[in-house]
């Protein structure tokens, strides 16, 4: 037995007016100070405003949000008692509102002892909507959250199938703002989710379907968003193609490349995306290299020649690649500008990271301890993957 879920999808132009149409007394807006500063805020207080429904706005979340950014957010949910959430940002935002809802519905609940095979009671207080300004992480379409724990310097998966958004609404007039870097990054990880759930030993037939198309609309438009952030047909496809990554993702699991990334950006502070795609190449022809067929049906959704596994998974790497370069991304840890020997003494810590990370069981084929110290050893040179 096995489950599909999705949160209520608002999209295109003006989906932000859907607020107006809410009923209920009062929102809380997590967000951060670039969603001030741009004002975004303002964009998602008007419609609750014509809604009759008051607002609080805490714009305190960072990037990467840690445990410690949560609890001080779930102290103010609780001190404000409001009956909506709205996360307003990118993922950064929407993990920390996932996971402080989880701590207001919940109090005294351990965050990093939180998994899906406990039951939480949620919705008893909230209700919550994301609204992303990133099209990338998919956050709004799943039920984990991504915080760190700055003292231990690792990522903590939060998840459990209740911290699922109630709805999410996607307006590409919010995206035009996104710088061209933020752009490619977070654009590259929607691929990378696309991707790596299409080839996740959990895969199923609901999320490949998603993770095909998503993958199709990011290698048309993400290109054009990237060159023209007014472009709004390429901003518009970009958004519903993140979400659709994430829906697929959520469905199913991402894989090594994201463990791999996940102990990076841990370790040498690289955003997200950026660290997670830069190794999606290597762990694919990884992958590849064992004589997985999971790459055939993406290559052949953009056309590819797929005589056999090998090739669709071989041309789908060059394809990466080549989409990689015109984005401008570094396509070694080297590029990145991490420093040889610092890199090499946190060898073992990053393997350990990848090792502990709950991504990495999903994959296709699982590295050794050795066979992934080599997987991050080539990815700093710029090596292809020859075993
Ligand atoms: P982010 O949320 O950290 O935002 C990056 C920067 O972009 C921030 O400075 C933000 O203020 C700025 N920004 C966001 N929207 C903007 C806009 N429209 N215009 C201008 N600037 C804007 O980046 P992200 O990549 O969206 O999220 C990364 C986080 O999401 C990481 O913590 C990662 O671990 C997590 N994540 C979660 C999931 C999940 O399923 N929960 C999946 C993947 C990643």
């Amino acid at each position: 037995m096995w489950y599909f879920d999705c949160p209520h999808v608002v999209f295109g132009e003006e989906a932000l007016s859907h607020l107006a149409q809410l009923s209920g007394r009062l929102a809380f807006i997590v967000a951060d100070q670039n969603m001030v500063r741009l004002g975004l805020v303002q964009r998602v207080t008007e419609p609750l405003a014509a809604a009759g429904i008051a607002h609080v706005i805490f714009a305190e979340t960072e990037p990467e949000p840690s445990l410690q950014l949560v609890q001080r957010c779930a102290a103010e949910l609780a001190q404000h008692q409001p009956d909506w959430i709205v996360a307003l940002g990118g993922g950064s935002c929407i993990d920390a509102a996932k996971a402080a809802w989880l701590l207001y519905e919940n109090p005294g609940v351990d965050l990093a002892g939180v998994n899906p095979f406990d039951r939480y009671v949620m919705r008893e207080k909230a209700h919550l909507i994301a609204i992303p300004t990133t099209s990338g992480t998919g956050s709004e379409a799943t039920w984990y959250a991504v915080l760190t724990d700055t003292a231990d310097q690792r990522k903590v998966g939060v998840g459990s199938r209740q911290m699922l958004p109630d709805l999410i609404i996607l307006d590409p007039e919010l995206i035009v703002s996104l710088p061209p870097l933020i752009t490619a990054d977070t654009g590259l990880d929607a691929l990378t989710q696309a991707i790596e759930s299409h080839s996740s030993t959990w895969h199923n037939d609901f999320s490949d379907a998603l993770c095909i198309h998503a993958v199709k609309l990011i290698c048309e438009y993400l290109p054009r968003a990237y060159a023209d952030g007014t472009d709004r047909e390429a901003r518009e496809h970009m958004h519903n193609a993140a979400t659709i990554a994430g829906v697929g993702f959520g469905n199913s699991q991402a894989t090594l490349a994201h463990a791999m990334g996940h102990a990076l950006g841990a370790l040498f502070h690289i955003p997200h995306g950026r660290s997670v795609a830069l190794f999606l190449p290597y762990t694919m022809e990884f992958t590849a290299n064992n004589g997985s067929d999971r790459y055939v049906d993406i290559a052949q959704g953009l056309g590819l020649p797929t005589r056999d596994g090998r090739e669709g998974g071989i041309n789908l790497i060059t394809t990466i690649r080549e989409l990689e370069a015109k984005l401008h991304q570094p396509q070694s840890v080297r590029e990145l500008g991490i420093n040889y020997e610092d890199y090499t003494s946190a060898l073992p810590e990053l393997v350990a990271k990848a090792e502990m990370d709950t991504q990495i069981v999903t994959s296709p084929r699982i590295p050794d301890s050795s066979e992934l110290r080599r997987l991050f050893e080539y990815a700093y040179e710029g090596r292809s993957i020859d075993f």
